[in-house]
């Protein structure tokens, strides 16, 4: 069952538009995963729906919206957007997350791992995995946004040095299970880690734990010898 979920005011934002693309992908694919904050957006959507198509929009809009659209359709071609070019993977939308291919399942030390439909699109864009410290390993997500996105996996007995953080964490987990001396996650739960928060990551499950993360700042590590990794930082979850 999942514990851990987004506010309800960023799920409110996620609706009108309001949060970054990058905060919307993940606050997405938790949704994939999450009946409760699903069907919370749905209502939210279906009440910000019904207050837009109800409320007339005064003469004077439209007739702005009308000068507009007159203007747009009278630039010469080369100020207009460039067509679309003949890709069957491109489905013509403005987003260029539309045009990747979908990937269900990722195969990580033995273990496959399904991943919710939103991460399917943009699992295409995801770079080699690399190994680090302690059974650990991560790819990087090209999402063009700022902040970085990685899926981390923690193989059972793998950690992470413990951390604070300079800007916000947000974690999903995909599968499997972690604790961080805080409290304990398990699939679908939302974790937002922020200056004030200081872990250590670690997941003794079966599978170990595959995660989706964003960053806007590097780790800071803070104790022992993982201090001394701090000058390294940026190479982790970059
Ligand atoms: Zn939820």
């Amino acid at each position: 069952m999942i514990k851990y979920h987004p506010e309800q005011s960023q799920l409110t934002q996620f609706v009108q538009g309001n949060i970054s693309p990058a905060e919307a992908l993940i606050v997405s694919a938790h949704c994939d995963l999450c009946h409760r904050c699903r069907q919370f957006v749905q209502h939210k959507t279906q009440l910000i729906a019904a207050e837009v198509f109800d409320t007339p929009q005064p003469k004077d809009s439209l007739e702005n919206y009308g000068a507009m659209l007159a203007a747009i359709t009278q630039l010469p071609a080369s100020e207009t957007a460039p067509a679309a070019p003949d890709n069957k993977l491109n489905l013509s939308t403005p987003e260029p997350i539309a045009t990747f291919t979908l990937v269900k399942t990722l195969e990580l030390d033995g273990h496959q791992f399904t991943l919710p439909p939103t991460l399917q699109r943009i699992a295409a864009k995801t770079g080699n995995w690399s190994g680090l410290v302690g059974r650990l390993w991560q790819a990087p997500v090209e999402l063009n946004y700022p902040g970085v996105a990685n899926f981390i996996y923690m193989g059972r007995g793998g950690s992470v040095p413990e951390h604070t953080h300079r800007g916000v964490e947000y974690t999903l987990v995909l599968d499997g299970e972690f604790n961080d001396g805080i409290n304990n996650y398990r699939t679908g739960d939302f974790v937002v880690m922020t200056d004030d928060n200081t872990h250590a990551p670690h997941s003794e499950h079966r599978e170990g734990c595959l995660v989706f993360t964003l960053l806007d700042e590097p780790l800071h590590f803070t104790s022992g010898i993982a201090r001394l990794l701090n000058p390294f930082s940026h190479l982790f979850f970059r």
